[in-house]
């Protein structure tokens, strides 16, 4: 291959995320109950489905099962390979070669990959203090397509809803509004979804629902623009085994609900343990915790991965300087977090 055949804009893209160590991983932020329980049953059905034939191109299934949970109708979703196929979809649809799109800073790393690959740029918007939203300064960007998540991922709290509302209201253009940790939160965008010309809700099944191996995700718009973006999604996306995981998935609400209470009842004991160790711990909203490392983190978490426990380090970035982040994990495990990572301060 010759470089001069690359895109320029693609020329220097880096590889994502991809730890080749052998370890407990709590670094990825997904429900740490095992598998959703619907999956023995769903996939032995699975076996008698006729997997030579295609998938429904827009998996419609799935969406009258969304539909019946948030009572909206099935056209306002569109349904794909995880989430990140929606971002994809988004930025495909609404974004010229070299237009922008305006993310707060720090946030989910994907966005801006989605963003460049597409042929398009990123700005961003530092957070505030305490990560708060600043509506105003994304909104100064005049971007094309704004998009933030929350919960926010990697900080874990979750944005004022009159912040986000300002943004939607006062942006003219498509607003994303990532909720892959929505189940974990206590508000959600998804009731508006018909309220606004330019509202798109992003959800996933691969943290609270327990399926991320089989990539299941969807979004939720106003009718108009839902069928825009169903004609740019890429026709049988989604396969027939993932579908119906998903609807079994949903008519399963107990292993989410589940997952959400053991948060509930582990975060605040994991922080305080973090706390003892001496760790800056940032309040959390979601099923991960973000706290910052008194020793160099890309150290903190070699260490402790070669103690057999991952988390994430995400201390080469601005404004999260020796910062990393864990899932909450059952009791068990954060009783090994913690004792790993207090081994690995010993020995500091
Ligand atoms: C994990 C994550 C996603 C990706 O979800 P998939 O459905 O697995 O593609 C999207 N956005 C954020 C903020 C995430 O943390």
């Amino acid at each position: 291959m010759k470089d001069s055949w690359v895109r320029a804009s693609l020329k220097d893209i880096p590889l994502y995320y991809n730890p080749k160590v052998k370890a407990i991983r709590m670094d990825t932020s997904i429900n740490v109950l095992g598998p959703n329980t619907c999956l023995d049953e769903v996939l032995n059905k699975c076996r008698e489905m006729d997997l030579n034939q295609y998938p429904a191109p827009y998996s419609d299934g799935l969406r009258r099962a969304l539909a019946r949970k948030y009572g909206l109708h099935e056209d306002n979703f569109v349904v794909g390979n995880g989430s990140d196929e929606m971002l994809d979809v988004v930025f495909k649809s609404f974004m010229e070669p070299g237009e922008t799109v305006a993310t707060p800073y720090p946030s989910y790393v994907l966005h801006s990959f989605f963003v460049k690959i597409n042929g398009g740029r990123s700005v961003t918007a530092d957070l505030a203090p305490g990560f708060e939203l600043d509506p105003d300064a994304l909104l100064k960007e005049k971007s094309k397509v704004i998009i933030l998540c929350t919960p926010n991922n990697p900080t874990a709290n979750t944005f004022d809803h009159r912040d986000v509302e300002k943004v939607i209201r006062e942006h003219d253009g498509p607003v994303v509004v990532d909720e892959a940790y929505g189940e974990f939160a206590k508000e959600s965008f998804m009731p508006l979804v018909d309220d606004y010309e330019n509202l798109i809700v992003t959800r996933t099944f691969s943290k609270a629902y327990g399926l991320a191996g089989l990539r299941i995700g969807y979004m939720a718009s106003n009718l108009k623009m839902a069928d825009q973006l169903q004609r740019v999604k890429i026709p049988y996306s989604l396969n027939r085994v993932s579908e119906a995981a998903a609807i079994a998935a949903l008519e399963n609400p107990r292993y989410v609900e589940e997952g959400v209470k053991l948060v509930n009842e582990q975060r605040d004991a994991l922080s305080d343990g973090l706390r003892a160790l001496g760790f800056k711990v940032f309040p959390s909203a979601s099923n991960f915790i973000l706290f910052k490392s008194p020793v160099p983190s890309s150290d903190l978490v070699s260490r402790l991965a070669a103690k057999g426990v991952l988390i994430r380090d995400f201390g080469k970035l601005r404004l999260l300087e020796d910062c990393v982040r864990t899932t909450v994990g059952t009791e068990e495990l954060n009783r090994l977090l913690l004792t790993k990572l207090k081994e690995v301060m010993e020995e500091w």
